[in-house]
């Protein structure tokens, strides 16, 4: 990559992650944050400058845009990024610093209060010698997503001014996906591609087509309150039958304790008194039939309460699913998964093909049919102070974008 390149390439980023476009839980508006729609229109005229073609921004901060082959029956790929960033983490007045040539060891964030330290991070260790972009210790940084917007955009640029062959690409920027929005107001049926790839992983050579199904579910106990000094053989206390009800899940099976393609149910709210109990439950596994029986298995869990303890209101149960493991969809199309992972190796870069432990926009777009794996941005501990990012690994995903376009033709 050329050293002008590079220097957009950290330039575009720096400036991107000037914008603070941290989505709003429970937002009335969609976008849910007014700087995502400033950063969608900054980068609108970007595209146009880069002589991009369909440029069109919804109101909804939904941005796509178009470039074209310039070979004959090319195949068309898609490319997508998100705007936001996480709830978790202040995006506001991000500062950015930039450690040229990394020695190792701590690095101070800002005036030193906070610090990330390679004991904590051992992948920093890889690090050594790279040009690092951290936070100042107050806010995250925002490499997820702007890393992948900031790659995109470089990659279009070297793209549309060589005369290499190349595919079709369409590209989108989508707003709210950290909320689990980003796909609410997206028009597929304007997006027709062959396969796409979501720009949103971490370390370097990351390749991820395969997630979590994943449901919800609350179980709601109703017991029977009566003063405590006359309650003998009268009271049903609703929290004794809560802990006793989570006692009957097998202990092994929870997110402290599961890795890999383990699934899990985790309790993650628990809220009531003796009337009245809430159990909030994520049901997660990447095996559908498992997946089923994960759910089955809670069902049946309420029903034997329900008769062995004979209550009169009884435990109800109510299960929604999230979203499904995209790899039913990708496998149908295994190019998407091979294009990747031989535009890594000729770029010198290990492919890591790892499953996600989560869900991404790529899960839902699978369900409507399109395969979208998901491609590494080259950052690290995403939604916090601690996030970080080397130009370095942008630049790799830079050049693995630009030699995919290459190679489908
Ligand atoms: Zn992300």
């Amino acid at each position: 990559m050329l050293a002008a390149e590079r220097q957009y390439l950290l330039e575009r980023f720096l400036n991107y992650v000037s914008f603070d476009t941290q989505a709003k839980l429970g937002a009335k508006n969609s976008p849910s944050s007014s700087g995502q729609m400033k950063l969608a229109k900054q980068l609108e005229r970007e595209l146009q400058s880069l002589g991009l073609s369909e440029i069109h921004l919804s109101k909804h901060g939904v941005l796509t845009a178009y470039l074209p082959s310039n070979v004959a029956n090319a195949p068309t790929i898609g490319l997508i990024a998100h705007l936001d960033t996480s709830p978790d983490c202040s995006g506001k007045h991000v500062k950015p610093e930039v450690i040229n040539n990394y020695r190792g060891g701590d690095i101070a964030l800002g005036i030193g209060e906070e610090f990330i330290s390679p004991v904590f991070f051992p992948f920093m260790h890889q690090l050594i010698g790279k040009t690092l972009i951290v936070t100042d210790g107050s806010t995250l940084l925002g490499a997820d997503n702007k890393a992948g917007i900031a790659e995109i955009m470089t990659a279009l640029s070297i793209l549309s001014q060589s005369a290499q062959p190349r595919c079709n690409l369409r590209i989108a920027f989508t707003p709210d996906e950290e909320i689990g929005l980003g796909m609410q107001f997206f028009d597929l049926s304007k997006f027709q591609c062959d396969w796409a790839y979501t720009i949103d992983g971490g370390a370097v050579g990351e390749l991820e087509y395969e997630n979590f199904n994943a449901a919800s579910a609350v179980v709601n106990i109703t017991g029977r309150n009566i003063h405590p000094g006359y309650a003998k053989d009268k009271m049903v206390n609703a929290l004794t039958l809560a802990c006793e009800f989570q006692q009957r899940f097998p202990a092994d099976e929870t997110p402290e304790k599961t890795s890999g393609k383990e699934g899990f149910f985790h309790l993650h709210r628990l809220l009531g008194d003796v009337q009245n109990v809430e159990l909030h439950y994520l049901i997660r596994d990447f095996d559908s039939e498992k997946f089923e029986q994960r759910k089955a298995f809670l069902a049946q869990l309420v029903e034997q309460f329900n008769q062995q303890k004979s209550l009169r209101h009884g435990l109800t149960l109510e299960i929604k699913d999230s979203y499904r493991n995209m790899y039913d969809t990708v496998s149908q199309v295994p190019q998407a998964i091979q294009l990747a992972d031989r535009a890594m190796r000729e770029c010198g870069i290990e492919p890591n093909h790892k499953p996600i432990r989560g869900g991404t926009d790529g899960a839902w777009l699978a369900e409507k049919g399109l395969a979208c794996p998901n491609i590494f941005t080259g950052g690290y501990n995403f939604h916090s102070k601690h996030e970080l990012i080397s130009l370095e690994g942008m630049e790799s995903a830079v050049k693995v974008i630009v030699k995919m376009a290459e190679l489908a033709v």
